[in-house]
């Protein structure tokens, strides 16, 4: 049978699972109209002058989705197929994150359309700081926070600090400092928020095996993207013992049926921008049978939507643990149900990322130094009381994750409209 799949939107994705989760909880008309709305969107055009003299425009976008439970919150990503879909699709997702985790903000997510790889650093500061330039007010400290997300990271968010502070009067620029997380541990920054995100997922691994009476010896997974979250999963999972068979980049995948040293590949990957490709510690195999491979947990750490009903009835593994913002399209789910296929959904996932940003915001607003012990303990926490509320609410309505933890994030801001009302 020839049949054409096309291929849905990271915001088509988004709002189908929404509307299934307002249709399954009842949700109030009224305020399933507001969170289907976004409630900003911001899109800026700027001039960069390029190394070679010449100018170029850029596009940047911010999303505020809803800021009912705190002020807006999320990623700044650079990426060249980023527009201004996705980033609504991303802020929306933000925002049944930090709400799922019980964190005083709401959703926000951006960022500009570009592939930093065409770009020398001495460009990207440049691009990095009159983007913000030109979001001005738009973000804040109390108002809508930035963070590191697909190519961006603690450099990025070093150049969006100092350039926010820098508009400032000299006397109060050191209270702006908490505009973005995920900053250098020299300025601002928290230890341990490069491993916040990689160290939740493997966590929710962990849990998810605890729950079922197991642990993670043994155990045999893949990783699609190895860039930040990628990498530090592998790192904690390697730690417990788990055995890592297989990571797939853009660039190339790679195959080791007696496990890849992720150590060993960071180090690779690092000189070469992310890219894993030509690490002798495994071999290269096809890109298209990634997904399939047998294993235990496969855990896409790179992009939305690549789980879809090209490739959901080929994947093996007994678990998808969701690393990345939306990578598993709503067909692709469906057909991952089907077969018996647990999901830890992104919001759950993935969610150590914003509450290190959290602790961040708090230790700057604080004026605090939080050391790595503290946090990390402080993390595993509250993720465990997350992942708990989670598993208790599927296992008591015999749901699957994801509309668990859609139930909880989307009950808490019904929760909050409900007690404010709607102004006037
Ligand atoms: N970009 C991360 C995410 O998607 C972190 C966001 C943040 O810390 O604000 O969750």
């Amino acid at each position: 049978m020839n049949t054409t799949v096309v291929k849905s939107s990271m915001y088509d994705t988004v709002m189908r699972q929404f509307n299934q989760i307002a249709d399954n909880i009842n949700l109030d008309q009224n305020i399933r109209k507001i969170l289907e709305a976004t409630t900003n969107e911001i899109v800026v055009h700027f001039p960069v002058k390029l190394d070679n003299g010449t100018v170029k425009i850029f596009t940047g976008y911010r999303v505020q989705h809803n800021n009912v439970l705190g002020p807006y919150k999320g990623g700044l990503r650079y990426h060249p197929t980023l527009d201004i879909e996705d980033a609504k699709a991303l802020a929306m997702w933000m925002t049944w994150k930090t709400a799922l985790a019980g964190l005083p903000y709401g959703g926000a997510k951006g960022g500009i359309q570009l592939n930093p790889r065409e770009y020398s650093m001495a460009e990207l500061e440049r691009i990095s700081r009159r983007f913000t330039y030109a979001l001005g007010e738009n973000i804040g400290p109390e108002y809508d926070i930035p963070a590191p997300d697909v190519n961006t990271n603690e450099q990025t968010m070093a150049w969006i600090a100092d350039t926010y502070m820098s508009t400032k009067p000299a006397a109060e620029r050191s209270c702006h400092k908490h505009v973005v997380t995920g900053k250098p541990v020299g300025t601002g920054g928290l230890e341990g928020r490069d491993r916040s995100t990689g160290y939740g997922v493997y966590l929710t691994i962990k849990l998810w095996y605890q729950n079922k009476n197991e642990n993670l010896k043994g155990k045999t997974f893949i990783v699609q993207g190895y860039g930040n979250v990628g990498y530090w999963v592998s790192h904690f999972l390697t730690q417990d013992g788990a055995v890592l068979l297989a990571v797939q980049d853009a660039h190339a995948t790679l195959y080791n049926q007696d496990g890849i040293d992720a150590e060993n590949l960071r180090e690779h990957s690092k000189p070469l921008q992310g890219s894993i490709k030509g690490f002798s510690g495994a071999v290269e195999m096809p890109a298209e049978d990634f997904m399939g491979l047998s294993c235990d947990v496969l855990i896409p750490a790179a992009l939305g939507n690549q789980i879809t009903a090209d490739n959901a009835y080929a994947i093996k593994a007994e678990l998808v643990a969701e690393g990345a913002n939306g990578p598993t399209d709503v067909e692709g789910e469906r057909i991952l149900r089907d077969r018996n296929i647990a999901i830890i959904p992104d919001i759950l996932c993935n969610s150590g990322g914003v509450i290190g940003s959290y602790f961040e915001w708090l230790q700057n607003r604080n004026g605090e130094i939080w050391t790595m012990d503290e946090v990390m303990d402080k993390l595993e926490r509250k993720l465990t009381e997350v992942f708990k509320k989670v598993a208790n609410i599927a296992k008591e309505e015999d749901l699957d994750w994801r509309s668990a933890a859609y139930i909880l994030a989307i009950s808490r801001i019904e929760t909050a409209y409900k007690q404010r009302g709607i102004f006037p």
